[in-house]
């Protein structure tokens, strides 16, 4: 598989990454949670096309992103009402439903499943080409199967050079983390996976209980334990612990002053640890392109600073034990 990759800008790139994506091809669009590789959900073609470019197995399905909560029932059927509540405070941005699948819909997009999950992106360029194109656009992480999702257009040409036919350059994503995901189709509304809307938000919005499972059970392929993995090794440790055992082959990660000191005084050197915020949407925000940076320095372990094991924490503790393959 090698076809020319083309980075889009955007103000010339919008309509020609429309055209590709009208016409069957594969690209990748900034959304505000990562990187997204769109192809029109309807067509099985280019959907396929998607799974090739990731070497995703066909069983895992693809969120379908759509212009507007008017577009639901194009694609779900017996939608409860809170559907609809849940789309009217948070949509457009990082929450995905999931819902019971229109028959009419094919289930190359779905997996297999009879289920189909939706969402309304918030990035701008993305939402304009939905509603230019009035399409449901199908776009999982624009990565390789497994591997770290992207959330800058740089990070996207270097993962899938060769497999796609472009990449539209709409700057650093907004929250870089995945969208959470909502089964509504469950008898109690549950959260399959933690994202920048926390449970709580959702509690408040919908005035009732959600469920929350601490760590999953494999309810739907693609909800894997070894997901979004840098090459290098990973592993967590506490803020007391984390700086001994150092060895030059080691890099590190760390949000608190007492890390930093911790590094100082081991004398790490500085050139192997960066620092991200301790606030946890900053830190969201900034996780993949600190683990896209460590993982290029060609080290055998990225440490990472254990992180607070509140809820608010929920989508960053996920990410990290998936990537540690736990
Ligand atoms: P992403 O790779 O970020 O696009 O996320 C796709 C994930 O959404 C999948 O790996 C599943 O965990 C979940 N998902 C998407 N569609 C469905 C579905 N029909 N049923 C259950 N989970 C789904
Ligand atoms: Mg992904």
């Amino acid at each position: 598989m090698s076809i020319e990759t083309i980075v889009l800008k955007p103000d010339d790139g919008l309509t020609k990454a429309t055209d590709l994506l009208l016409s069957g091809d594969c690209v990748a669009l900034p959304t505000e949670t990562v990187y997204g590789l769109a192809a029109d959900a309807s067509n099985e073609k280019a959907v396929r096309k998607v799974f090739e470019a990731k070497g995703r197995p066909l069983d895992h399905p693809l969120i379908v992103h759509i212009p507007g909560a008017d577009h639901i029932k194009r694609w779900a059927i017996d939608v409860p009402e809170l559907a609809y509540k849940l789309a009217e405070q948070f949509w457009p941005g990082p929450l995905t439903l999931l819902l019971s699948k229109s028959p009419d819909v094919s289930s190359v997009v779905t997996g297999g499943l009879d289920t189909i999950a939706l969402r309304v992106p918030e990035h701008p360029l993305f939402l304009d080409i939905l509603r230019q194109a009035d399409l449901g656009l199908a776009a999982p992480s624009a990565n390789r199967y497994k591997k770290l999702s992207p959330t800058t257009a740089n990070q996207v040409f270097k993962g899938m050079q060769g497999r796609i036919k472009a990449v539209l350059d709409g700057g650093p994503c907004e929250f870089g983390l995945e969208s959470t995901i909502v089964d509504l189709t469950s008898a109690a509304p549950t959260v399959l996976r933690a994202g920048p809307i926390t449970r709580a938000m959702l509690e408040s919005a919908a005035g009732i209980t959600i469920e929350q499972p601490e760590s999953h059970k494999v309810a739907v392929p693609g909800n894997v334990a070894a997901h979004y993995q840098p090459g290098t090794r990973l592993r967590e440790y506490k803020t007391q612990d984390l700086a001994s055992n150092d060895a030059p082959s080691c890099c590190y990660l760390f949000y608190s002053e007492e890390a930093g000191d911790l590094l100082r005084k081991a004398e790490v050197d500085p050139s192997r640890c960066l620092k991200v915020s301790d606030d946890c949407v900053e830190y969201g925000k900034t996780l993949y392109s600190a683990l896209h940076k460590l993982d290029e320095g060609g080290y055998d372990e990225i440490r990472i600073e254990a992180t607070p094991r509140s809820e608010r924490w929920a989508a960053i503790n996920d990410r990290l034990r998936r990537a540690q393959g736990d």
